[in-house]
């Protein structure tokens, strides 16, 4: 685990920096640049990667997953339109940055990691931070059904399908944002899915991605 808590003034600077690149990568909603400077990413990396924190690139973090990538955070975290106080479930907590990120911006997140040991470190280094996340071990197929329903579900996997469990526990009006698998070209399209009133979903997509596989049950792989 990684123990060293500093946020120095240079860690600040790049991060501003790195606010500065998802600007002119087109992301524009403030409250998500805003939660970006505020989450020291440095601490949800080993610390051989202190130096390449700030980079918008995705990185190793162990258990064979990966961070994602600040642009593709902040571009998912803006689809969502999270406004402060939702209850939000994110499957797939991997390091707890995008947990963290959705807490900075005021939501009661609730978080799913069914990777063990992955799970035990990252519950670790939330515990230090400020930040308002729920973590649980378990299968994010199954979602959170004592804690539903959610005003957004975000999923930083790349899912075969939309799971009809975490359908069930949106609200109606509610938003999930998923990337879901196109063999084709071996990435995922994200897709934005609001549950309307009569519990029809309408879906829009928003471009190609490349996650690691949402996989079922909880594992020690
Ligand atoms: N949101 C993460 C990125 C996660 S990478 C971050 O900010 O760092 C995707 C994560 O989803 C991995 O940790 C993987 O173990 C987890 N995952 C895959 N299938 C899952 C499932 N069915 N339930 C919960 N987590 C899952």
């Amino acid at each position: 685990m990684n123990t060293n808590l500093e946020d120095t003034y240079r860690h600040k600077g790049l991060r501003k920096q790195l606010v500065e690149q998802l600007r002119a990568k087109g992301i524009t909603n403030e409250a998500v640049l805003s939660a970006i400077n505020e989450v020291p990413r440095h601490i949800f990396l080993d610390s051989s990667f202190v130096e390449l924190a700030y980079q918008d690139m995705a990185f190793p973090i162990g258990s064979g997953q990966t961070i994602s990538q600040p642009h593709t955070v902040a571009f998912q975290t803006q689809l969502l339109q999270v406004e402060k106080g939702m209850k939000v479930l994110e499957i797939g907590t991997g390091s707890g940055y995008q947990a963290c990120v959705l807490a900075a911006m005021g939501a009661k997140v609730f978080t799913i990691e069914r990777q063990r040991n992955l799970y035990f470190k990252t519950k670790g280094i939330i515990e230090q931070l400020p930040f308002r996340v729920k973590t649980f071990l378990g299968d994010g197929y199954e979602g959170l059904p004592t804690y539903a329903p959610f005003d957004r579900v975000i999923i930083t996997a790349g899912a075969p399908s939309i799971p009809e469990a975490l359908v069930q526990q949106m609200k109606t009006g509610g938003i999930m944002v998923i990337p879901i698998d196109q063999p084709e070209n071996e990435g995922q399209t994200m897709l934005r899915v609001v549950k309307s009133d009569d519990g029809s979903l309408k879906q829009e997509s928003f471009g190609d991605f490349k996650f690691v596989p949402m996989l079922k049950e909880i594992g020690n792989d």
